[in-house]
């Protein structure tokens, strides 16, 4: 089994009942087995601002897929909560987007899949609710609780389990 970390994000809808769907839809329990949940965080909108705050949450998971069968199984979760991609601006709102951070210690850069994320350091939205499932793991040589403090975590709220 692989180890794996995916980050949730969203902003249309409510995006902390699709995250739920969505966990359930991703991990069966035999391919795809949750290990960890972050809590859900509101974050400030990244790349275009004007549009409404995020929620952002982050899994764990354990699997038997490879690193393309894991994506592609992310995707079809974006899609079946009603992503329309193509018909959104890049960065722009969205049901659900479903990233996959990092795959064990791989690293891979091809036309679909590149890993370590490549925007993981630089975004505090991924990295508050990594640091609080996985604060010691080493990603592309970085401690992710280190990663966390080079970044502005300014505006992002942590929500009350439900
Ligand atoms: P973003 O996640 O940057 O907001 P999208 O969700 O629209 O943008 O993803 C755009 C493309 O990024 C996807 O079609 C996918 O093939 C590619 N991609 C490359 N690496 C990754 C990764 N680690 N996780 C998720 N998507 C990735
Ligand atoms: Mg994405």
């Amino acid at each position: 089994m692989a180890e794996a970390f995916l980050a949730l994000g969203g902003n249309i809808g409510d995006v902390r009942s699709t995250f739920h769907r969505a966990i359930a839809m991703l991990c069966d329990g035999a391919a795809v087995r949750l290990l960890a949940r972050s809590s859900d965080y509101w974050t400030p909108p990244w790349g275009i601002t004007d549009q409404p705050r995020f929620v952002n949450a982050v899994i764990a998971v354990a699997t038997l897929l490879s690193p393309h069968a894991l994506l592609e199984r992310a995707q079809s979760c974006e899609r079946a909560l009603g992503r329309e991609r193509g018909r959104e601006p890049r960065w722009g709102p969205r049901t659900l987007d479903l990233d996959l951070l990092a795959y064990d210690d791989i690293a891979l850069d091809d036309a679909t899949l590149t890993l370590p994320h490549p925007r993981l350091f630089a975004r505090a939205f991924v990295l508050v609710p990594l640091a609080e499932i996985a604060p010691e793991r080493i990603i592309a040589g970085t401690v992710v609780r280190d990663a966390l403090a080079r970044v502005d975590a300014t505006g992002i709220e942590r929500l009350p389990r439900r």
